[in-house]
Formats: structure tokens, sequence, C-alpha cells
């Protein structure tokens, strides 16, 4: 969920109005003995979109902070966790120094901020709202958190400032790639093998905080980003010890993710753990590459690789459709074909097929296999429609939803994969009844 963070000096209204947008009543929180105070993240909904609000003058600070460092602080909190800012003045006191302090701090992100008035209760009070106008973070909101006006004018602006859902879409041509699996699988090898072996990296655009943990390279003209790699990238040959890349860590990370890189342990082999991860991409409906690292420790016969490839195909049964390759980061073994089969993948996840074709082979399909029934009706099949990618999406319109069978799907399933291909990526069955 994307991040709306509020910031403002004690008294300005924030927390009334973070009530007030919040989804839940608050809860007060104890925290220290004789301190109450409101909780610091709250959801929020606004037609239909989500988000998470955090009131960063809530977050605790040292008793000795005079209110100018608190409220830098807060400002800073914000430019790095939030995805849009909001920061409340108080149209009754006016503009204060320390707004400006803050409006100079905001006004140096790339992040949207927008800027509300609190404590405008009429209409008549709307004048007050001018002269914040000189923070030169555009224009003002006027609002009354307390006599609730205005607050839909407020989060229509917020929701405007969203990031747009899927990311996807307005982003860039950039694949976004994010390397999984459980510590010391060789994740940070796999990394530095990779981008050493590339001659462009384009190096860390600062600015958002995004930008400073990502590694973003081109090769052969098409552009990737590593997701959350800051930390595994090594800068010397010296073992040094790098942050320990989390499984909770992964697993953020593939929620941004297009293509994930499942990293297993050649020596290991599928463990529990990796079968969660896994499980966790599979579901997010990630594109994925399988990969078996450490191939070099393996005493190797001719079987072993397939064998090895036997033994994932049953292990990580919901992934049959990952290509599976076995590299070494020590070697570099295989590290070059990563790149290719990473774009291969992507393009999968992202394709689109023709709707007449489309429904030519699932009634192909139905023809050679007859859908089940379910009382005393047979499933029909009138149309399926593609209406998406990243996974690409289907959806069946039938006569009666109740009859189709989890096997079925699989087998039509199955069909889309031999007639499209659609390797390395989940896909998405949606059956909906005849309206
Ligand atoms: P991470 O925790 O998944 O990032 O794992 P690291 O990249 O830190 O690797 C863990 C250990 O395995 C380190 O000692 C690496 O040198 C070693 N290692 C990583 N990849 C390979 C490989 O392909 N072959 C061998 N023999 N060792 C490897």
């Amino acid at each position: 969920k994307p991040i709306v963070a509020i910031v403002g000096r004690p008294n300005v209204g924030k927390s009334t109005l973070f009530n007030r947008i919040g989804k839940k009543r608050v809860s007060i929180v104890e925290d220290m003995p004789g301190v109450t105070r409101d909780r610091i993240y709250m959801d929020a909904e606004w037609l239909g979109h989500e988000f998470t609000m955090i009131d960063t003058g809530g977050i605790e600070l040292e008793t000795n902070d005079t209110m100018l460092n608190a409220i830098r602080h807060q400002a800073k909190l914000a430019i790095d966790e939030a995805d849009v800012i909001l920061f409340i003045v108080d149209g009754k006191t006016g503009m204060t120094n320390s707004d400006e302090e803050v409006a100079n701090i905001l006004r140096n992100t790339r992040k949207p901020v927008l800027l509300a008035v609190n404590k405008v209760d009429t209409i008549k009070d709307n004048h007050d709202i001018y002269e914040f106008y000189n923070l030169g973070l555009g224009d003002p909101i006027p609002v009354s958190a307390a006599n609730i006006l205005n607050l839909g004018d407020l989060l229509d602006a917020v929701v405007e400032q969203l990031p747009k859902e899927g990311e996807a879409a307005e982003e860039s041509d950039e694949i976004k790639v994010a390397v999984i699996g459980r510590p010391n699988v060789g994740k940070s090898s796999l990394v530095n093998a990779l981008i050493g072996e590339e001659r462009v990296i384009v190096s860390d655009v600062a600015g958002t905080t995004r930008d400073a943990i990502d590694t973003h390279f081109v090769t052969d003209g098409t552009k990737f980003v590593l997701i959350d790699t800051a930390g595994m990238r090594r800068k010397s040959k010296i073992e040094m010890p790098v942050e320990r890349y989390s499984v909770i860590r992964s697993l953020r990370a593939v929620d941004r993710a297009d293509v994930v890189l499942m990293v297993i342990d050649a020596v290991e082999g599928v463990t529990e753990q990796d079968k969660k991860i896994a499980g966790y991409a599979h579901e997010a409906g990630k594109a994925s590459v399988i990969v078996v690292n450490k191939w070099d420790l393996l005493e190797k016969d001719s079987k072993t690789s397939l064998r090895f490839t036997e033994n994932i195909r049953s292990e990580l049964g919901f992934m049959q459709y990952s290509p599976v390759l076995f590299t070494s980061a020590l070697t570099k073994q295989r590290v070059g074909r990563l790149t290719e089969l990473i774009k291969f993948v992507a393009e999968q996840h992202n394709m689109r097929v023709s709707t007449s074709i489309l429904n030519q082979i699932i009634s192909d399909a139905t023809a050679i296999n007859p859908p089940p029934a379910a009382h005393g009706k047979r499933l029909k099949i009138y149309f399926t429609t593609q209406p998406d990618v990243k996974p690409p999406t289907f959806i069946l319109f039938v006569n009666e939803p109740e009859a189709m069978h989890f096997s079925y799907l699989r087998f039509l399933e199955n069909k889309l994969r031999e007639s499209f291909g659609f390797e390395g990526t989940p896909l998405k069955l949606v059956v909906r009844g005849k309206k």
C-alpha cells in the first residue's frame, strides 16, 4: 500500500485530521507510563484507493529536541518513507518560521507534496490561505478537520498523487528483477557476477529511497533494475560481512518485481523455505526463473542436471512453467545467460494474445475434452478474453461457473501454454457467469 505521511507543527490539527481520514477509529496506544498517544500508522481508503497514513509527529523524539528540530526530523522521515507527503499548516495562526523551514526541506524532494491549511472552519475564513502560497508548494487546500469541511477535496488530491496501481504502466521500460532465496544461497554473489558481466552500469540516481537501493544496468539495449540490491553489492574482493538479506526482504522485493530469480542452493536442494518463497512469487503473479546456484560444488555425471530438474519439478510443482538454470556465481558458469532468460520470461509475462485465436483454441480444447457438469448442467464456455498482462489474465464467460472444475481449468491452462508458450509466467484464469 502506498504511504501518505502527515507532517506539521504540534497543534495544527494533525491528529484530528488523521483520525477523520483513517478507517478505524483510533485505538489509543499506551507506549510509556503516563503517556497516551495516537496510533502512528492508520489505513485509509478513498474512492476505492487504499493507502496507509503515517503521523510523523507521533514518532517519538529525543525529549530535549527543540520543536524546530523535531519538525525537521518529521519532514525527513516523510521524505524517506512516503509516496505522498501531506503538509498541514494552521490557518488561524498563520504562517510561521517553522512552516517555512519545513517547506524548504519539502521543496527539495521529488515526491509529491500537498499543502493543507487546517482550521479554515467557514467559507469566509478562506482568505486565511493566501499567505501560504509563499511556501512555494503549490495551491494550499483549505480544510477544517474539526468541522469536516473540504476533506473530500483534500482526499481527491491525495489519491491523484498516489503511485498508479501496478506501477508498471506509468513507469519505464525497465525490467524489474528481484533476486530471492534463503540466506547464503549466493544471491549477493550472483548479483555481483551479473553486474560484473555487464558493460554499462547506470549508477544510482540519488533522490528517492528506491533509487538508492536498486541497481540499474543496461545490456544489449535492454534496461534492467535489480530491486533492493544495494546491500548485496560488494566493492572489493575481500569477503566483508554484508547486511543479511532476509527472507522478509525477499518477499518485499517480490512485490515490486516483474521477474523473480528464485535462487536455490545446489548442495542443499529445495527446502521448505524455498517452497514458501517460490509460492509467494507464484501467488503474486510474478514471472520467474529458477536458478540453481553453486553448481560447481556438485560431483556431476551425465544425469545430474536431469535428476535435479525432476526434483525441482516435483518439489515446486506449482512452478512447472519456470525455466531452470544451473549456475555458479563463483566460476561465472552460465551467469551470462541470466539476462537473456530474464528478458525472455518478462516478455512472456507481458504477452497479449489475439481474441480470435484465443477463442479458437478454447473451442478446440473443449471439443477434444468435453467440460464437466454440475447440477445436471454441462459447462459451456461462451467467450474468452484476455483483459490483462503481468501476469496474463483470462476471463472465461460460462453458463454455469459452479460446473467449472479445478482440473478442467488446469487442462485449459495447459492448452494455452501449448499454443502460446507463456514460459516462466503464471497465468490467471477467471470464470464468470453470464450476466
Ligand atoms: P546470499 O546470502 O544469498 O547473498 O549469499 P552470498 O552471495 O553471500 O553467498 C554465500 C556464500 O556462498 C559465500 O561464501 C559465497 O562465496 C558462496 N557462494 C556463492 N555462490 C557460489 C557458487 O556459485 N559456488 C560456490 N562454490 N560458492 C558460492
